[in-house]
């Protein structure tokens, strides 16, 4: 069975398999299967957020009876001269990363010393991070170097930027951490 680049991502390695292995054609019936899911559904382009790569992805939603938009499905976008339709185990999970039943709605804390975590307030964690922020830089802040240059900066507190930044998020983030003084900077998207 010939099966070219394009339509093994269209199908699926299942697909092919279900040719060979089993002794008769699945082929189509997956291929059905795959229509009827994402029939009418809204096709979009995206980038896959997790790391620098950059491939490229298409999400298909489709408007709920509920009137919400359900994200159905993510795949390899087979047009992006990047991936050409390809996507690492990361990038072929990235629905999960949306709609994952197992995804921690809130924050969690675990207090000093302790074994467990505790959920609590946004309120509560957003204080929280201001202190240790505030407390961190008061006491590393450094206002001239060892030769007398006045350098203003902090350096007990590193920021690494999540992949998942928009390039608006990023510029943000560097704007708000640079404000504090801060000199260790780095980002995911980089790596
Ligand atoms: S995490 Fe994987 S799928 Fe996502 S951009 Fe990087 S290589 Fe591509």
């Amino acid at each position: 069975m010939e099966v070219s680049r394009r339509r093994f991502l269209s199908i699926g390695p299942m697909g092919v398999l279900g040719g060979s292995a089993l002794g008769f054609d699945l082929t189509e019936s997956i291929a059905i299967k795959q229509r009827l899911r994402i029939e009418g559904a809204t096709l979009s382009r995206s980038l896959c957020p997790y790391c620098a790569v950059g491939c490229a992805l298409i999400a298909y939603t489709k408007k709920a009876p509920n009137g919400r938009t359900e994200l159905l499905q993510i795949e390899g976008d087979p047009d992006s001269p990047v991936n050409e339709g390809t996507l690492c185990p990361k990038g072929a999970t990235s629905l999960q990363l949306a709609v994952s039943g197992r995804r921690v709605p809130h924050p969690l804390y675990r207090a000093p010393g302790a074994a467990e975590w505790t959920q609590v307030s946004w309120e509560f964690t957003l204080d929280r991070l201001a202190r240790n922020i505030k407390d961190s830089r008061d006491a590393t802040f450094v206002t001239q170097d060892a030769e007398g240059n006045v350098v203003n900066r902090c350096e007990g507190i590193a920021f690494a930027g999540g992949a998942a930044f928009s390039s608006e998020e990023g510029y943000l983030a560097t704007k708000l951490m640079r404000g504090l003084g801060l000199v260790h900077l780095e980002q995911q998207a980089r790596v």
